[in-house]
């Protein structure tokens, strides 16, 4: 029997960095054992598109399923065969979004189960998913200031106001940039808003009491001030998700902090104006997730100097990035694994996005584990950013990750920005 060889899945309930309850599962091979958590987005946040997380009665059913029906499809299967695996997964589904197991209960198994191999045969997971040597190392995509869906109280209407240090010459060095910047912007929350006693929101982003203009403002001069110390440059991103502060029946983006409508001809133009006054180089989810329409505007006026990304209007989906690719949408995509369910998937809707030349971004989701995969599926993909958040255990399991592989691997190198 090769050391490949699933014997055992074990599974169990524990909880994420919210405190929400979420699925664990371990795969146990002949020679080696994987485990994964499920993570989860916040309500408010996660794509309409995406994969339901779980069957549709909830993490009980998804574990009834487990039981009776995945674990012994896959007890006997050979874990290096990733592709084999996940269309089993698929099968057992019978849909194509996997509407009866859930997306979570799809994506742990799937990860766990490359995990499981990698570990069975003694390498980095990422060497299991590149057979070439050219491995590269995402630059941090760092939430500094939050809002939106994931922060209580009086914070901004985007969701997330973030960093990339594109001048970093090493992933180390970027990542003690982002979490100098993030310092830095604490202090000057400090020092301006008397009101602030130093809360963060779901993703250990600050949660102050300001405008999005007003925490643009406050992030570059953090920014400034960093970039000048360490000689390194850095730019500015927003991840406005959209959904959230768009309101149908009133066709309208309601900014509640900022007392503000916008109509989706306003959003343009404020976005525009937003790239163009902050030097912005990346806008995600800057609109609505059905509007395609207003990205491929967007992305024509302003994608040739800022990535114009799209995360729950592409949801990962093969097909939703097809008809986006179609009408130039998006410079650059996220891939949250459990949103398409399988570690295929996810590949074969990267493959899809880089043969047009678009970007990739692996990211966590607000709720997360100690999982550090998607440091991983990131080198193995070629991802220009990995977007996991500067602070907190969770977010750092996954960059301490890349540290450790760029101090192994003498080949792997920051990607070329
Ligand atoms: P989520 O947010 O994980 O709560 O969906 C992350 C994002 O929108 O990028
Ligand atoms: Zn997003």
């Amino acid at each position: 029997m090769p050391e490949t060889t699933i014997t055992h899945i074990r599974y169990r309930t524990v909880y994420d960095s919210r405190g929400v309850e979420t699925l664990e599962v371990d795969v146990i091979t002949e020679k080696g054992f994987g485990r994964v958590a499920a993570p989860f987005g916040a309500p408010g946040s996660r794509g309409e598109f995406e994969a339901p997380a779980y069957a549709p009665g909830g993490l009980r059913e998804s574990m009834a399923i487990l039981e009776k029906t995945l674990i012994p499809s896959l007890i006997g299967m050979d874990a290096a065969e990733q592709e084999k695996i996940d269309d089993i997964l698929l099968q057992v589904d019978g849909t194509p979004n996997f509407e009866k197991i859930g997306g979570n209960t799809a994506a742990i198994l799937s990860t766990a189960v490359g995990t499981a191999a990698a570990d069975s045969l003694k390498i980095p997971m990422f060497k299991l998913f590149r057979k070439d040597e050219e491995w590269t190392l995402p630059y941090p995509l760092g939430n500094i200031i939050g809002g939106g869906a994931h922060s209580l109280g009086p914070a901004p209407d985007m969701q997330e106001h973030l960093i990339v240090p594109i001048g970093a010459k090493t992933v180390q060095q970027a990542i003690e940039i982002n979490l100098r910047v993030h310092d830095q912007v604490g202090k000057l929350l400090e020092r301006k808003d008397p009101g602030f006693a130093g809360g963060t929101d779901d993703e250990n982003a600050w949660a102050a009491n300001l405008n999005d203009v007003e925490a643009l403002k406050i992030l570059e001069e953090a920014a400034d001030r960093i970039s000048d110390e360490e000689g390194v440059e850095i730019r500015m991103g927003l991840d406005l998700a959209a959904d959230r502060i768009w309101d149908p029946a009133g066709k309208v983006y309601k900014y509640d902090r900022e007392g503000a409508s916008r109509t989706t001809q306003r959003q343009l133009d404020f976005l525009g104006e937003l790239i163009v006054r902050f030097n912005l180089i990346y806008v995600e989810d800057g609109f609505n997730s059905n509007d395609y329409d207003s990205f491929s505007l967007l992305n024509r006026n302003f994608g040739h100097r800022c990535l114009i990304c799209a995360d729950d209007v592409y949801a990962s989906n093969y097909e939703r990035t097809k008809t986006g690719i179609g009408k130039g949408s998006a410079g650059a995509m996220i891939i949250k694994p459990n949103q398409v369910g399988t570690i295929t998937g996810a590949k074969q809707t990267i493959s899809l996005a880089q043969s047009h030349g678009m970007k990739i971004i692996l990211s966590h989701r607000s709720g997360e584990t100690p999982d550090d995969s998607i440091a991983h599926l990131a080198v193995a993909w070629n991802a220009l950013m990995i977007k996991t958040g500067v602070k907190g255990g969770e977010r750092l399991a996954k960059l301490n990750e890349l540290i450790r592989i760029e101090q192994a691997f003498e080949k792997a190198h920051l990607i070329k920005w």
